[in-house]
């Protein structure tokens, strides 16, 4: 991978090997940091890179924080400027996957709530193949954990553990992905992605209790598959046999963008190809993302 020439640290913009921690800190020991992906999509017709939906990945990064009890740390502003100088720095004319964290620095006990330190990274990242092609899905040995034993609505370093081994697992097995059920047996969420599900021509995607991060990509799927669409999603349980019966399921995330899954447990959904809603799904949320559609402007922040 090649490595960009700046990153973001503690009010600084810094070479890339200036960002470094003890290993012995809080973060390292135990994983206590937050995080946020955001992408940065580059458009070539306007030579712009726009953050998508910044103000709901502060809100979400804010809400961690509170969560983990971290003392205050740079504000909403500070941290959009940072975003921007960073961008800048490297002189980025890609789409670019940005990553905010907020950790416990320096010697601290485990209940340590500071001092919080600040780091930013922006790396180039395209669209994945699966994007086009679709993905195989594994249902997950590895159960997703309770909001009560780890929180996965907060965007903590740590709950990656529980992500990882289900990652491992499915990529040992031959599939691009893990599908994980909760504590209930019923479908949660991926490693980094939301799922939805497409039965008798209705969305649907597990509720917000279903142990997942609150996804600012399921939102916006939500959102726009009711305004282009029509389409009114249900947030409800989903059972495992579902997946078998559904004509079309995808994932979804920032970094995963929406990616049609083809097949779980080597049993092909519906046809075996990428389903039609998925499909439209697609190409209005990256024509939304790049500003190539000029509807909704304050999904988009432009950094130059
Ligand atoms: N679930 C988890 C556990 C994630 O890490 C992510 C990636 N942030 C998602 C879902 C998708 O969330 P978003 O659409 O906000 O990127």
């Amino acid at each position: 991978m090649t490595l960009p020439e700046f990153a973001y640290f503690n009010g600084k913009i810094v070479p890339w090997n200036d960002t470094k921690v003890h290993v012995f800190s809080p973060v390292a020991k135990y994983g206590i940091g937050i995080f946020e992906g955001i992408r940065g999509y580059w458009n070539p017709a306007e030579e712009q890179i726009y953050l998508f939906r910044l103000r709901d990945h502060l809100e979400r990064y804010a809400f961690s924080q509170k969560a983990m009890r971290f003392d205050a740390g740079p504000s909403d502003g500070e941290l959009t400027q940072a975003l921007i100088d960073l961008c800048r720095a490297n002189q980025f004319r890609t789409t670019v996957h940005i990553r905010m964290m907020a950790f416990i620095d320096e010697m601290g006990e485990m209940g340590a709530t500071g001092p919080v330190g600040t780091a930013i990274t922006a790396l180039p990242r395209a669209t994945t193949k699966q994007v086009s092609a679709g993905a195989s899905a594994q249902i997950s040995s590895w159960m997703r954990m309770p909001d009560n034993v780890m929180p996965a609505r907060i965007k903590c370093n740590a709950n990656y553990h529980n992500s990882r081994l289900a990652v491992m697992q499915a990529q040992r097995d031959g599939y691009d992905v893990a599908l994980l059920l909760n504590s209930r047996g019923k479908l949660s969420e991926a490693p980094a992605m939301c799922v939805f599900m497409v039965r008798h021509g209705q969305l649907i995607t597990p509720g917000a209790t279903s142990d997942i991060l609150e996804s600012i990509t399921r939102q916006t799927v939500m959102e726009i598959a009711e305004e282009y669409l029509g389409l009114k999603t249900v947030e409800r349980d989903v059972d495992r046999t579902e997946l078998i019966l559904a004509e079309e399921v995808f994932y979804c995330g920032t970094g995963a963008e929406i990616t049609p899954v083809t097949s779980v447990d080597r049993i092909a959904v519906g046809s075996g190809e990428p389903g039609g809603i998925t499909r439209r799904l697609q190409h209005l949320y990256l024509d939304l993302v790049t500003g190539d559609s000029k509807d909704h402007p304050e999904w988009r922040t432009a950094i130059y």
